[in-house]
């Protein structure tokens, strides 16, 4: 069995054609959002509706307090995060505060224009200074204290 991936409102109402072999999770806050049931119910019934844990609510939201993304995110937004990480899953999303907390907690995303989720990248932190890369996000370069800034990496 493949990986499970986690979709978010964006994800769903893109109306973006997904494999059909792939597992698919839609956070049970985010079903709330969508309005237009019924348009988008092959995706919606193919998929598993889940309530993230606590305990991984309380870790998405403690990561994106240090990645100061938190006061971008909602609640339905911590959901996808706290799933994706539940599951070890990939998160569907093109919201940029998400993707970056969850490249901050090493996590797998896909961005819903990227062509077809088969192609995959990664997030590394590069030094606006001395232009090292880090794999973890540091509060500045530990070398020359430069800010850093979070590139795209095709993997
Ligand atoms: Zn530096």
């Amino acid at each position: 069995m493949g990986k499970k991936y986690i979709l978010d409102t964006s994800a769903i109402i893109s109306g973006k054609d997904l494999p059909s072999d792939i597992e698919t999770i839609i956070p049970e806050s985010v079903l709330n959002e969508i309005l237009d049931y019924e348009k988008y119910q092959i995706l919606i019934g193919r998929s598993i509706v889940l309530k993230p844990s606590e305990n991984f609510i309380k870790m998405a939201k403690k990561a994106a307090s240090e990645t100061g993304d938190i006061y971008k995110l909602s609640n339905v937004d911590i959901d996808v995060i706290a799933l994706t990480l539940e599951y070890g899953g990939i998160a569907i999303t093109d919201d940029y505060a998400i993707q970056n907390v969850l490249s901050y907690l090493s996590a797998d995303f896909v961005g819903l224009n990227e062509k077809g989720i088969k192609e995959r990248y990664t997030w590394i932190y590069r030094c606006k200074g001395c232009r090292r890369y880090f794999k973890e996000y540091h509060k500045s370069c530990p070398y020359c204290g430069s800010e850093l800034k979070l590139v795209r990496k095709k993997i």
